[in-house]
Order: C-alpha cells, then structure tokens, then sequence
C-alpha cells in the first residue's frame, strides 16, 4: 500500500473476555494492537441488567421473533441462531449465565489506564435503571471519554429521555457517546430485539444534544441475517455535524460507501476486537487498507479523523499520563 501510512487508533474495541484478570487482560489488548500497528485505543466496557434482558427476552418472545424473521433464517441457515429458535429456555439459561464472563465495569476499564495510560482511552457502559450513578462517574473520573449505549441489550433507545441524565454529564465533561446500531449476537440478532438499535434514533439525541459527540458504532450494518440492515440511516445521520459512525463489526463493504457517500472526514476505523470470531486487529486494519477508496482517505479513517475529533474533545485532549 504505497504512501498509506498503517500506524492507527483503534477507536472500538474491548478487553479479551477469556483473561478475566483486568490487568492481564488489558496487557493482551495492548500487545495485540502494537502489534497491529496501533497508536491508541479505545476501551470499551460492557454492562447490563439481567432483570431488564430476563423480563424482554422470553422464550415466548423468541419463538415469536423467529416467526416474524422466517425467511431469512432459512436463507442465511446462522447455526447458534437455530439452536436458540429450537431450544430457547435453554438458550436463555446458558446465555444469561455466561453474562458475567462478559462484564466489564468501570474499575477493568481503569486496569487499562493502569497498564498504559498513553495509549488507552476508556469508554464506560450504560446500565438500565443506574443512570444517575453512570452519570456520577462520568463527572467523578477525568480520566473517563465517554459512555456506551447498547439498545440491544440495554431495550433502550438511544433518544429515551432516560438517557438525559447520562448525556448532559458526558457533555459537560467534554466527552462521547458510543451507541451500538445494529443487531447484536445472541437473540439480539433477531430483527424484533434489535429495533432499537436505530441511527435515526441516535440522530434524535443528536439534534437534541448539538454539543455532544456521538459515534454510530457498527456504522448500523451490524446484523447475520440482514447485513447493511440500517445503514442507509446511517448515511442520513452522518450529516449531522456532531455525529460520526465507527467501521467495528461491520462489512467493509459499508465503510468504503460511507466515504463515497461523502463521509470521509466522519469514519473511525474499530477492530471490535475481540468480539469478532476468527478475525484480529491487523485483519481489520488489513481490510480498510484493501478498500477501493482514495489512499488520503483511508489514512483519515485509520488515525487522522479519530486524532481530529480527540483533540476536539476535553476528555479526548487531556491526553493520558
Ligand atoms: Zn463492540
């Protein structure tokens, strides 16, 4: 790749679940990404409430949300995605079970900063019912970039004036909001369980919270059985000045029509490392790399569009250390 400069900021990313020591865990993210070639990162947390996903996703409703997406799991044939159709109370119980292997609160997020605070940002994640106390240590950590929003599993959609709380603290701290868009394994790749995860929804709080950062992660493409299944919402809120979508997760395909579409300056490269099974971060740097786009772009998309929008951002400023 002539004249690409492949030093990156991996601006989607997460700790490796299968080192539950965060310190541990947070050195194999750091040697994974300089590997890659990675300049920066950004940590994001995983959090939700069992209450809230046991109390939406019955076996009842996956029965039902199976009918509804009948054609395409025949056509797509997604294995796990059958299993669940044909045994959802165990599905459900086996899921809901592994949760915990998964959950990455505030206090792993810091293990990062610990391991190498130059090189990790880190993003904490939205918990239904815990607004004030995740809008709390937004304002109590300076340390902290900005929140996620996971509608899948969180059944909230990114413009719920739940959020509000958790929105004005990001913003007047001077940080950003991730929002998973998109379908999202396990259940959540069923159509009905994903229709929250919406960028037009996300262009909603966007217009109501102009001064605040939000990053449509998945670029709304996110989904096995309906790939590109709400990226032309996307492309619609990407004009909006305070709104930017990450590349995590999702078919290149989509990200080089982004920037085709205009969007050159508004894409962040993410890995979603490790989240994506039998792919790595050189991979997903790889495919960006392979893109048909102009090589200047493709340089902005891998580091100068994320080293742009930090140096805008207090949080993102105060570089780390
Ligand atoms: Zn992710």
């Amino acid at each position: 790749m002539k004249g690409v400069e492949a030093e990156f900021i991996d601006f989607h990313v997460h700790m490796p679940y299968w080192i539950r020591d965060p310190v541990k865990s947070c050195r194999r993210l750091l040697l994974e990404e300089l590997t890659a070639g990675a300049i920066s990162a950004v940590v994001i947390g995983v959090d939700a409430s069992l209450e809230t996903i046991k109390s939406r996703v019955t076996p009842r409703e996956i029965t039902e949300a199976a009918m509804e997406d009948f054609d395409y799991l025949a056509f797509q044939q997604v294995g796990y995605i059958g299993r669940m159709i044909m045994e959802p109370e165990k599905f459900l119980d086996d899921f809901l079970g592994d949760f915990h292997k998964h959950r990455r609160g505030p206090e792993d997020l810091r293990a990062c900063r610990s391991v190498e605070p130059r090189f990790f940002y880190t993003i904490v994640s939205y918990k239904p019912g815990m607004e004030e106390e995740v809008a709390q240590i937004v304002r109590s950590d300076s340390s902290i970039l900005g929140v996620k929003i996971f509608p899948t599993f969180h059944f909230t959609r990114p413009d719920s004036q739940r959020l509000y709380p958790v929105y004005k603290a990001v913003e007047e701290a001077g940080g950003l909001v991730v929002v998973h868009t998109g379908c999202d394994p396990g259940p959540w790749e069923l159509t009905r369980f994903c229709r929250e995860a919406r960028p037009s929804y996300v262009a909603r709080a966007a217009k109501r919270f102009e001064n605040l950062v939000f990053v449509i992660a998945h670029l709304g493409a996110y989904s096995a059985l309906k790939p590109g299944i709400y990226f032309e919402e996307t492309l619609k809120a990407l004009s909006l000045e305070n709104v930017y979508a990450d590349t995590s997760a999702a078919d290149p395909f989509f990200a080089a029509m982004a920037v085709k579409e205009g969007y050159a300056d508004k894409i962040l490269f993410g890995s979603d490392y490790p989240y994506v099974s039998g792919y790595n971060v050189a991979m997903a740097v790889k495919d960006i790399l392979s893109l048909d786009i102009d090589n200047n772009d493709k340089e902005a998309v891998l580091r100068y569009n994320a080293e742009k929008l930090l140096n805008s951002l207090p949080r993102g400023r105060q570089k780390p250390g």
